[in-house]
């Protein structure tokens, strides 16, 4: 954008917005006119409710989980059973999950998978606090729940191996055809993989 047009505030505002995913410069400036527009019903209560979450936000020291409390709200719910340990890259997976209410049980979040390429290792996750977890005893079962990525799966791969022998049943999620999906539009990594995991009707 032209100097003139706007002051350095707005233009700032509008770098900031086309950060975040999903927002590209186009639909950032769309964004920042509309709080314009929107100054005391919207802009404000955004402004204020970013600088809270800001200076409220934690990461859980347990899990890894992002929230506004440590141990987060997962982690001292009593509710939940925390003989199963379920492992995320991301806490938008965790979140998928819990809209789901796919698991009643506790979660660690690894913070990314590895990736050599990238210079990934395990010290970059969080492995050691989960081996950590585990050997601590009492869990039963260690659900890998990453993506269906090379990197997902290598990541479930090693931290499979430096788990065995821990006691704990160590168990990921089934790869095949989606609820609601067409065999036909299937690509063939998936349809292969649904016939491997084929289970009893
Ligand atoms: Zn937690």
């Amino acid at each position: 954008m032209t100097q003139a047009v706007i002051g350095p505030e707005i233009e700032r505002l509008i770098q900031l917005l086309a950060r975040l995913p999903g927002l590209g410069p186009r639909s950032a400036r769309r964004a920042a006119l509309h709080l314009l527009k929107k100054r005391e019903a919207l802009m404000q209560p955004l402004a204020r409710a970013v600088a809270d979450a800001a200076a409220a936000v934690k990461v859980c020291t347990t899990c890894g989980n992002v929230d506004t409390r440590d141990p987060c709200s997962v982690c001292t719910d009593p509710a939940r059973d925390s003989a199963t340990l379920v492992v995320v890259e991301d806490v938008g997976d965790l979140w998928a999950l819990e809209r789901a209410s796919a698991t009643r049980g506790r979660y660690h979040v690894l913070g990314g998978v590895l990736s050599p390429l990238d210079g990934i290792g395990p010290d970059d996750l969080n492995i050691a606090s989960l081996t950590g977890r585990v050997r601590a005893g009492g869990i039963g079962e260690v659900v890998l729940a990453v993506n269906a990525t090379v990197e997902g799966q290598t990541t479930a791969h090693y931290i499979t191996d430096l788990l065995s022998g821990s006691g704990a049943r160590i168990t990921r999620l089934a790869h095949g055809v989606p609820v609601g999906g067409e065999l036909d539009y299937l690509d063939d990594g998936t349809l292969s993989a649904a016939m491997k995991s084929r289970t009893l009707f």
